[in-house]
């Protein structure tokens, strides 16, 4: 996507949840290949460099999407761009809407095997015409994974949720990605088949509202701490980087504005990583 945006060491695209949506139905009707949709947060960022086939899959998919609030605010404070969060869990419903609207049919890829049976009825349900077109729990093993790939390609789905969590999920679509003849658009779901079927509480709404959906799921799910910690991290690295920005563009005034968002420190072309192009 254009003006996708660095963030450390991983990258955003600047979408709103209308944008990402139109761009699910554009890769659907006029797309030939499956197309990947993934979520960034901060925890992405320190996961990804450090894996060669994970930064590949990131690097080269079609939308990064701003799933959670850190993300947000790091490309405020480094590039001045004014995101809103599109929660990976709301973009996948919002994919059922236009997928039961539309006729594209889904398939679901991922979960306990009782949560996957329960989606697929919830989803139906939630979405008058929306064709599961077929499932699977996340715990097929690597011999049966061609038999898998068959089956999601005999479905038709044109509409692929991969619920393994990360890295799983994004490390299969780049394995499978050429294998897929039917799929147009595959998104990273995580866990939110367990949300949608009521098994993880999404935060109440005032959590939403002040952005600390973060802290909800910690409260809920201490085990998580291990996760989490690396926010702090990430805030503090954005930080040194802003400062980093400031202190270049006062050394440096000519640079300042080069990334035609306004006045004050920009981001000088070796301060950002860049994805190559795909
Ligand atoms: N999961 C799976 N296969 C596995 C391991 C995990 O399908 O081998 C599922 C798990 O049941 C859960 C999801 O992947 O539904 C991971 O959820 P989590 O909230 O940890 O993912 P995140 O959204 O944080 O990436």
């Amino acid at each position: 996507m254009n003006g996708r945006l660095g963030i450390l060491e991983t990258w955003v695209d600047p979408v709103t949840m209308e944008k990402a949506v139109a761009a699910v139905e554009g890769y659907v009707e006029k797309g030939e290949r499956a197309h990947a949709i993934f979520a960034v947060n901060p925890e992405k960022n320190y996961s990804v460099p450090k894996d060669p086939s994970l930064y590949r899959a990131f690097r080269d998919a079609d939308l990064l999407i701003p799933d959670g609030i850190g993300v947000v605010l790091a490309a405020r404070l480094l590039h001045r761009a004014r995101l809103s969060r599109v929660p990976g869990v709301e973009l996948m419903e919002e994919i059922c809407r236009l997928a039961a609207a539309k006729g594209y049919g889904i398939f679901l890829y991922g979960a306990r095997e009782e949560v996957s049976v329960d989606a697929a009825r919830v989803l139906a349900e939630r979405y008058p015409g929306l064709t599961v077109v077929g499932r699977a729990n996340g715990f097929v093993t690597e011999e049966g994974m061609p038999r898998l790939v068959d089956e999601i390609n005999a479905s038709g789905a044109r509409i692929l949720f991969l619920a393994l969590g990360s890295p799983r999920q994004e490390k299969w679509f780049a394995t499978h990605r050429d294998e897929l003849t039917s799929v147009r658009v595959c998104q990273g779901i995580g866990g939110s088949l367990d949300a949608v079927t009521g098994r993880v509480r999404r935060a109440p709404p005032v959590f939403c509202r002040l952005n600390l959906e973060w802290l909800y799921r910690l409260l809920r799910e201490p085990s998580r701490l291990g996760r989490q910690k690396v926010l702090p991290l990430f805030a503090l690295r954005v930080l040194g980087q802003k400062l980093r920005l400031m202190l270049q563009a006062t050394a440096r005034p000519d640079r300042s504005g080069a990334s035609g968002r306004g006045a004050g420190p920009s981001l000088a072309a070796e301060d950002v990583f860049v994805p190559e192009e795909h």
